[in-house]
């Protein structure tokens, strides 16, 4: 006569609309059901596999000698265990060789952790055997979460809370997301192995997920007196993912114009809820009814700043708009700065980088910048003019070639004048000098002239300026002024 066949039925966390319609199916139709219970006789497995049962089923309840409790087993506690498993298998075989299905039911799924696993050792290699796979109770904690396990390249780690907790530390540290196991008693030591990976404020407890009794809190506020078996730690994939992208990316525009704009901003850009940055800046942007642009004058970056990091926490995607590159005297320095403030520690900040001015006017007339040198900001308006003069002395003694950014505006006209003099005293009068005006837009000029002819009524905000080295030299070729900086410097 054939023997019966066993069923490892997982039964998914609790609620019965989990159990799947092949275990339901399974459930019905097996003559014999067994199941775990502790020593009180309620089997949780039993109570959601309920709706399924027959009335004329043979029921094998397989009640644990010993749970948590001191045992007068010779073997100890492990002694005590063995013998119940052995018996157990015993009493399933005798059904299986009477050519009776057994269906074994178990929580969640029976090869993840499941109490299944002992009777699947003793009698999967002597009788047909069949999985039915379940809902396990990682999967109804995250749904019970509302937040993902994992998406796109997260790592999810599974751990037993029964590792040593500097193991556990370890293991959480170093993965995204990650689901903890078996609870109770090692509580304790599952939290502080949170708080030693830095991440307790972001993981979840979530005991008898999908049942009548299910509690969600916050893995923190947890007392750790009231936490069953029955409960898993959960480290969901964070806020960085609530929302694809959220966040705020710091773009450089270039210094003018479409074709210095980069494939990788000009994306950043598209994908935008919000563009922010000094008007003159956004107007170079076209206007797209999907998109909300927050202009803002010039000089209030620390605002503009804190506007990006507002709106990316509320799940926007922010793209914060500079000239040239975004780090060169311009706003991504002043994201950072604010996104250090604790309240926008959540914020992702993404830099872009653009095609600066210096690069942009060099390229125009040749190769001023080919050997070392320096970028330095004639505007005194965030340093003081004292360090301004220091550094060009100091950068014009080095022989550095020197890129100059905000030479002068409308009300800081004396700068460029006293800069001018400052290099004079260091540099020959023939050292050449580009203009820059404008690179890449409607109003470009770019043209050489020697250091003592350098006229700083001609200098506006839209100018840069480079001084050439000793080695600069200005040639012509084609009828067209050119400025290069030779690669070899002398002895
Ligand atoms: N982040 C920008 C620089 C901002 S500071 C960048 O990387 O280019 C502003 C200064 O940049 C201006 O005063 C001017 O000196 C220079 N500048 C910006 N765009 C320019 C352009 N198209 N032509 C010449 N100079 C420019």
């Amino acid at each position: 006569m054939p023997t019966g066949r066993l069923y490892g039925i997982g039964l998914g966390p609790g609620d019965p609309e989990l159990v799947t319609i092949k275990a339901a199916r399974l459930i019905g139709a097996a003559e014999v059901i067994a199941y775990h219970s502790a020593r009180h006789g309620r089997s949780i497995a039993r109570q959601v596999a309920a709706p399924y049962l027959r009335d004329d089923q043979i029921e094998e309840a397989l009640v644990y000698p010993v749970t948590t409790e001191k045992t007068d087993h010779p073997g100890g506690y492990q002694g005590a265990i063995d013998e119940f498993y052995q018996k157990s298998a015993m009493r399933l075989a005798a059904h299986l060789d009477a050519g009776r299905d057994v269906a074994l039911l178990c929580e969640g799924d029976p090869f993840f952790y499941g109490s299944y696993l002992h009777m699947h050792k003793r009698l999967a290699d002597r009788y047909p055997t069949e999985i039915v796979p379940g809902v396990t109770s990682v999967s109804a904690a995250a749904a019970q979460v509302g937040q993902p396990l994992a998406e796109r390249d997260e790592v999810f780690t599974v751990l037993p809370g029964t590792l040593p907790p500097a193991e556990l530390a370890r293991r959480l540290a170093e993965t995204d997301t990650a689901a903890v196991m078996k609870l109770g008693r090692s509580f304790e030591s599952v939290r502080s192995a949170f708080a030693e990976a830095g991440k307790l404020d972001e993981a979840w407890y979530v005991e008898r997920a999908t049942t009548s009794r299910q509690r969600v809190a916050p893995l923190s506020t947890v007392d750790a007196a009231d936490v069953p078996y029955f409960s898993v730690a959960l480290l969901p994939s964070s806020r960085r993912s609530d929302r694809p992208g959220c966040g705020v990316t710091v773009v450089g525009l270039g210094p003018a114009g479409r074709p210095w704009l980069t494939p990788e901003a000009a994306t950043a850009i598209a994908e935008a809820d919000d563009l922010v940055g000094y008007r003159t800046y956004l107007k170079r942007l076209p206007d797209s009814p999907r998109q909300r642009k927050h202009p803002s004058p010039n000089r209030v970056e620390a605002e503009r700043a804190a506007l990006a990091l507002r709106l990316a926490q509320e799940g926007r995607r922010v793209a914060v708009v500079s000239s040239g590159d975004p780090g060169v005297f311009a706003m991504a320095t002043a994201v950072l700065e604010v996104a250090c403030q604790p309240e926008y520690v959540d914020v992702p900040v993404t830099v872009l980088p653009g095609v600066t001015a210096a690069q942009a006017v060099a390229s125009r007339i040749g190769a001023p910048l080919g050997h070392d040198y320096c970028v330095i900001s004639l505007s005194d308006r965030l340093k003081p003019w004292s360090a301004i003069e220091r550094r060009l002395a100091a950068a014009a003694e080095a022989d550095l070639v020197i890129a100059i950014y905000n030479p002068a505006s409308h009300t800081r006209r004396h700068q460029l004048v006293d800069a001018r003099d400052l290099l004079l005293k260091h540099r020959d009068p023939d050292t050449p000098v580009v203009i820059g005006r404008d690179a890449g837009g409607p109003a470009e000029s770019v043209r050489a002239v020697r250091l003592e002819d350098l006229d700083p009524s001609e200098v506006d905000m839209r100018t840069l300026l480079i001084v050439g080295s000793s080695q600069t030299r200005m040639a012509e070729r084609d009828g067209r002024q050119i400025v290069f900086t030779p690669r070899r410097y002398p002895e």
